[in-house]
């Protein structure tokens, strides 16, 4: 998600950092640009003009002209704007702050209702949210379909359930939607579940009847959450579904499917201010483990290529052990990271999935992505550049810097690979490090906690 865009504003900002000292001029100039950059992703344009103006009036402001060190002022000014459009900082237009993920806090059975049309990715997103109360939340769960429209809804909703190890309402058929929901919330109390996720019936455009459904549902059951499940890739009609089913029925998040299909990201940007609604989850992938807390600062530093270090380094977690993650935050928080756990990462990023995914997250990396994307973005690269630091001595893997030409050709030779490879590798190393250093300096001063400043 957000590539695009992420893409656009490094080169704004990189040619703001050229400059050193700036000018007004310099700064309309940026901004103009940072307009069409957010235009470009599908931003919807009241919250374009609001992120541009707020970001005008704070520079002008805080006198950035002046400071010493300007570039990096506008952009930790865009970073806060961002932040606020996803939902973070500031409370939302119903006063609530942004909590991500989801809220649970409640007297069991806790109920999840579903709601989004058809194709959104309703049923898959209800399968991972068990999948992750189940594992991470130790939870008892019980999946329901509450879909009487699409006869193989129910029968997905059970095969999904299985794959995430938790139990489906028995299918009773003839049963209305509220009948199936009454028995689901029957069955939970009785057999003592935590949380019952009810899975509406979608449509494929927004009518009457649906709306008057999930609302008979809603009213009946009384869930803890209502989480409306919109595709990313839909863009401006991603807001516009999540705007009528806000106003008729009333959701309490949001959940953004395929963003790993969507390099623009404007719905995202445009969803809090629009809606009212926060988001809450990502979908980024049709594996059940694909699922995100969303943290909208977070995101913003991906969206400038800040990388997401936090959420890289707990997704490691969950699937490499924790001792390990907690070392190599801490060694990218030193800026002591070498290849050799460069190398080491590389084994453990072919466990983690969608490697584009993951690219998004590493500081400094996105320009690599977007040469990569052409060229076919598969593991066989991880596996090219795994070759190419096992090719190294232990001395040239902790400083690369002593790598000259006949070293160079040394290593493609040993690895299979071309001396260009190499150097490709070398450079990507070179900007990573550079942007861990940049955001160590702003860690201290509270970056990694979350929010600039
Ligand atoms: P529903 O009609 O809303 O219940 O949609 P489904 O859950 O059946 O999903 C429709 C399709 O979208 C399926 O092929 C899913 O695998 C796919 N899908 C769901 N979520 C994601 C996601 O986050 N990323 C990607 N790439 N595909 C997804």
């Amino acid at each position: 998600m957000f590539e695009a865009l992420s893409g656009k504003l490094n080169g704004v900002f990189d040619r703001l950092r050229r400059r050193g000292a700036l000018s007004e001029a310099d700064v309309s100039e940026a901004l103009r640009e940072v307009r069409i950059a957010l235009l470009e992703a599908d931003v919807a344009l009241p919250v374009v003009k609001d992120i541009v103006n707020k970001v005008r009036e704070r520079s002008v402001g805080q006198e950035v002209i002046r400071s010493v060190s300007p570039a990096q002022q506008v952009i930790k000014i865009v970073n806060d704007c961002l932040v606020e459009a996803l939902g973070g900082g500031a409370p939302g237009t119903d006063g609530v702050e942004h909590v991500p993920g989801l809220s649970l806090n409640a007297a069991p059975p806790v109920a999840i209702l579903m709601i989004g049309l058809q194709g959104s990715g309703k049923t898959t997103t209800s399968g991972k949210i068990a999948l992750r109360l189940r594992t991470r939340d130790r939870k008892k769960v019980l999946l329901a379909s509450l879909d009487v429209q699409r006869p193989a809804a129910q029968l997905q909703l059970e095969t999904l359930a299985k794959q995430a190890g938790v139990t489906s309402l028995p299918i009773v058929k003839g049963q209305s939607p509220l009948e199936i929901a009454a028995r689901a919330m029957q069955v939970a109390r009785g057999e003592l579940y935590d949380v019952v996720i009810l899975d509406t019936a979608g449509r494929l455009s927004i009518d009457e009847e649906l709306m008057a459904e999930v609302a008979a549902v809603k009213a009946a059951t009384k869930p803890h959450e209502s989480l409306l499940v919109v595709d990313a890739m839909t863009g401006q009609d991603a807001v516009n579904t999540a705007r009528s089913f806000n106003e008729r029925v009333g959701v309490t998040g949001i959940v953004m499917t395929r963003v790993d299909g969507d390099a623009r990201g404007g719905a995202a940007l445009s969803m809090r201010a629009v809606t009212g609604a926060p988001i809450k989850l990502l979908g980024a992938g049709e594996k059940l483990d694909a699922l995100e807390d969303f943290h909208p600062d977070r995101i913003a530093g991906r969206i400038l290529g800040m990388g997401d270090i936090v959420s890289l380094v707990e997704r490691a977690a969950e699937t490499i052990d924790k001792a390990e993650a907690e070392k190599l935050a801490a060694k990218m928080q030193k800026g002591q990271f070498d290849l050799e756990d460069y190398a080491a990462q590389l084994k453990q990023i072919n466990k983690m999935g969608s490697l584009s995914g993951i690219l998004g997250m590493l500081p400094g990396i996105g320009k690599l992505k977007s040469q990569l994307e052409g060229a076919n973005l598969d593991n066989s690269i991880l596996k090219r550049q795994a070759a190419i630091i096992g090719s190294m001595t232990p001395k040239e893997r902790r400083s690369p810097e002593i790598l000259k030409a006949s070293r160079k050709r040394r290593i493609a030779l040993g690895s299979g690979t071309t001396v260009q490879e190499v150097n490709r590798l070398l450079k990507q190393f070179d900007d990573m490090s550079v942007m861990m250093k940049r955001m160590n300096k702003l860690g201290q001063k509270g970056l990694m906690r979350g929010g600039l400043g």
